[in-house]
């Protein structure tokens, strides 16, 4: 296995372990969350139990003692009869039969079961069951409590079975008292049925007990006489009860805990809240118990609780989740956000940095750009001074001509100003110095042309009228046209235009074109130049046009471009230099094709504004 497997393999082992673990986790919080619930559903049951039963309590013990209060009216009523009386102070055989027959009526009327009145020394002497077979009338219950405590205190209560019919009911007597002493007891048995079936209507268990802690009166007629604890005085309390020798079973009622009893065995054993208290005045000693059953209530609440505990752990686990997993949306877009910033900041760094190095390339091209065009318009510089300077050196025995015919007219005016100086004629010889002036100035204004023909700045641009600059150029000329017998055309337009230029250089311009067309026209018996201005609202045309062999074919593509030269001392710049100067000043040096023998060079100015 290589390390790789056995890593992956360690990883599920330790995922396995994880989902092990939640899932003890998850089943340890839902056990404690279902306990924890099943407690609390059962306290609440258990709270709303008790107080069930401890509402039901009073209107139980309230029941019994109503019929207890309402039952011992008889017997007080009948101790002050006159007829009860009377009896017992003569008893006497029909009497008794008549007073039998009344409380036999009585009896029927208030819903006794026995109605008897005992004589002093315990022997009853009439019973409303006279005519039963198990009729009371001489019978002799001295021995019972009821007839004891009301002979001692005037009044008995006593709950029992009955001696001779072994129905149990509640014995209440009252003492019959005559002018000298007690004469005997009024007892009413009651059986407690109604009371008892009320009880049970309630659906809980209901029972008095008395001090011994035996069941009287209840609700569960299989309780009856039944043992709530062991009895300290067994043979007292059968004496009381007149059980004889019937068994005193233990009511199976246990303590399990929790504020609730248990009855029944262990296995099977219902659970019931209780509540207990004393009934009241008519029968001081017993007490009332109240059971409510427990049990539904108490797993329905159970029910409830855990459904409500466990849907609420739902709903915390499915807030949680949800939670946890907006929280994981949350980091997860953040960190999809973080990359992707991540991303455009690698990429503008990146971009960035082609662009500086653009840029830095950018700026090394222009830097030698610059540096190249400076060169050119150095060379253009030097190249147009050597056009110049050529010129110059063509031109200069023309110059030289030029100041010759001046010097020796100033020579010939001077000798001619002396004489008539010595013959005293003075005007005409001003007028020979004024003659010399003009002479003179003529000279300084070719030298001036010259010399500033041969400076190497240049003037600035501005407004040149184009016939000066013409002017200038024939005059730099003059002589080489002279001598050339050449016929010079001029063809004007008035008013000359004024052109957009720098004076010296567009003269420069114009003995180019003169020279070539002179060049040109060498050889030709008749040769011809013409020089023609027309302008219009926004430029000057100036055609030099002359009639020699023209421009051959083959080099007229290749005019403009420098060293193209067909002359043996040529250098091939005029045209170069010159095309170049006009497109300066804005304008364009051209050559015209034309039909006719010979060249024609258009120099096209944009007018001065
Ligand atoms: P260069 O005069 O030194 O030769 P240019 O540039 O002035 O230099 O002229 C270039 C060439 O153009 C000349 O050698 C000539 O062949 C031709 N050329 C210029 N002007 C004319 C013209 N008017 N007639 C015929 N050919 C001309």
């Amino acid at each position: 296995m290589t390390l790789t497997g056995a890593r992956i393999v360690a990883s599920r082992g330790s995922a396995w372990l994880w989902s092990a673990a939640g899932l003890l986790l998850a089943v340890l919080v839902i056990s404690a969350v279902v306990m924890v619930a099943d407690r609390y559903g059962r306290s609440l049951a258990t709270a709303d139990l008790d107080a069930r039963a401890a509402s039901t309590l009073p209107l139980a013990a309230a029941a019994l003692s109503g019929e207890i209060s309402k039952q011992q009216l008889l017997p007080a009523v009948l101790a002050v009869d006159s007829d009860v009386v009377a009896l017992l102070a003569a008893p006497d055989a029909e009497r008794a039969g008549r007073l039998s027959a009344k409380l036999e009526a009585l009896a029927d009327e208030a819903g006794a079961s026995v109605l008897y009145l005992i004589g002093r020394d315990g022997i009853t002497v009439a019973a409303s069951n006279f005519d039963d077979p198990d009729s009371f009338v001489g019978s002799d219950y001295g021995f019972r409590s009821y007839f004891t405590d009301a002979m001692a205190s005037g009044r008995g209560l006593q709950y029992a079975l009955g001696t001779v019919s072994r129905r149990p009911g509640l014995y209440l007597s009252h003492r019959v008292d005559g002018p000298s002493g007690a004469l005997g007891v009024v007892v009413v048995k009651v059986e407690l049925d109604r009371v008892e079936a009320n009880w049970r209507e309630s659906g809980y268990t209901v029972f008095a007990s008395d001090p011994h802690g035996i069941v009287l009166a209840t609700s569960r007629p299989d309780w009856r006489f039944g043992l709530l604890a062991p009895l300290a005085d067994e043979a007292a309390a059968r004496q009381a009860l007149q059980l004889g020798e019937a068994p005193l079973a233990s009511v199976p009622l246990a303590d399990d805990g929790g504020g609730l009893v248990g009855v029944g065995p262990r296995n099977a054993r219902a659970h019931f809240a209780v509540a207990t208290g004393p009934i009241g005045a008519a029968a001081p000693d017993w007490r009332m118990t109240v059971l409510v059953p427990a049990d539904a209530v108490i797993a329905s609440a159970s029910r409830m609780a855990i459904s409500i505990a466990l849907a609420a752990l739902l709903a915390i686990i499915a807030v949680a989740v949800a939670v946890q997993r907006r929280r994981l949306s949350i980091r997860r877009r953040q960190a999809a956000l973080s990359a992707m910033n991540a991303e455009l900041e690698r990429r503008v760094l990146e971009r960035t940095g082609e662009l500086s190095q653009a840029n830095t390339a950018l700026a090394g091209e222009i830097e030698v750009r610059a540096a190249a065009e400076q060169r050119v318009r150095r060379l253009r510089d030097e190249l147009a001074q050597a056009n110049r300077l050529s010129i110059l050196g063509q031109i200069a025995a023309g110059v030289a001509h030029e100041i010759n015919q001046p010097v020796a007219a100033i020579r010939a005016y001077a000798d001619n100003a002396g004489r008539l100086i010595e013959s005293g004629r003075t005007d005409p010889a001003r007028e020979n110095m004024g003659a010399i002036g003009r002479m003179a100035d003529r000279i300084g204004e070719i030298t001036g042309t010259l010399r500033g023909f041969a400076r190497r700045a240049t003037s600035p641009q501005g407004p040149v009228p184009l016939d000066d600059a013409i002017d200038g150029a024939l005059s730099l000329l003059a002589g080489r046209i002279r001598d050339s017998g050449v016929v010079l055309e001029r063809v004007r337009v008035t008013p000359g235009p004024i052109v957009r230029a720098s004076r010296i250089r567009l003269e420069q311009i114009l003995v180019n074109l003169l020279q070539n067309a002179l060049d040109a026209v060498k050889s030709e018996a008749q040769g011809r130049i013409v020089i023609s201005v027309e302008s219009d609202d926004l430029a000057a045309r100036l055609r030099v046009s002359d009639n020699g062999p023209g421009v051959a074919a083959d080099i007229a593509e290749t005019l403009f471009m420098p060293f193209v030269t067909t002359k043996e001392t040529g250098l091939g710049l005029g045209l170069v230099i010159s095309s170049e100067i006009a497109r300066e000043f804005g304008g364009a040096l051209r050559f015209e094709p034309t039909d006719a023998r010979g060249a024609v060079f258009l120099l096209e100015l944009r007018l001065a504004a």
